[in-house]
């Protein structure tokens, strides 16, 4: 027997012992149910053409009118909500791994239905290594791998690097993302150069770790960037401006 069909059969030995549940709502029978899976809340067609947020029809972004964004364009099929969240939260705190073909594979069939964009190279937005070391994974990175195995996009994970830790951003505003972010990544020139970049995280949130990693890609000599996530953090409504005001 190979490797791969001992793995799967010491898979289903362990799913018939420990039955697994579903991360959204705990019913046992899949990691994901197929009710929750068909929850899933898409951002929609109404988006901003640069960041991704949803917007209502007519209005324009106010996610980006203070923000002068490096990369070309953000997109993710999800809004960081219901199962989006709790599958990114149980693979991200739980380590449950075996999200990440579902993920992937929802990401890969939003890439080809609605993106095709031309790139070079698929890159992940990188851990600090302390900050893998103590997951011992990189979520970004097993999507981003798992994306590309799909799509046959070429990947590389050693063209970025995250070469200081910084603070959590959760409960940072935008500024204080933008300042705990700035210099933490570096891009390797060699891999890179005149390269068009697809980035690719788990969940866009205000789009600093986006904006500060293709800020490091260019400066390695990337000529573009276009930023792709599974998930991004609906926007406060009230923060949207009509056209006409
Ligand atoms: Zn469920
Ligand atoms: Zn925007």
């Amino acid at each position: 027997m190979t490797g791969e069909k001992i793995r799967k059969l010491l898979e289903k030995v362990v799913d018939w012992v420990y039955p697994p549940h579903c991360v959204n709502c705990g019913e046992p029978g899949a990691l994901i149910c197929e009710n929750c899976l068909s929850q899933l809340q898409p951002v929609g067609e109404h988006f901003c053409p640069t960041c991704g947020k949803p917007l209502k029809p007519r209005h324009f972004c106010r996610h980006c009118s203070g923000a002068e964004f490096p990369f070309q364009s953000s997109r993710a099929p999800y809004l960081y909500e219901g199962p989006a969240k709790a599958m990114i939260k149980a693979l991200k705190y739980k380590g449950t791994l075996a999200l990440v073909p579902i993920m992937a594979k929802k990401l890969s069939d939003f890439w080809r239905t609605n993106l095709q964009w031309d790139t070079d190279l698929t890159v992940p937005v990188p851990l600090a290594r302390d900050r893998k070391a103590q997951r011992g994974f990189n979520q970004s990175d097993l999507i981003a791998k798992a994306f590309c195995r799909n799509t046959g996009l070429k990947y590389d994970p050693r063209a970025l690097m995250k070469i200081r830790e910084t603070l959590q951003q959760v409960g940072l505003n935008a500024e204080e993302r933008r300042e705990n972010l700035s210099g933490a990544f570096a891009a390797e020139p060699s891999l890179v150069r005149e390269k068009r970049i697809l980035l690719i995280d788990d969940v866009m949130t205000t789009g600093s770790t986006f904006a500060e990693c293709s800020a490091a890609l260019l400066e390695a000599g990337a000529s573009t960037v276009m930023c792709l996530s599974v998930a991004t953090t609906p926007v406060d409504r009230g923060k949207q401006k009509t056209l006409d005001s």
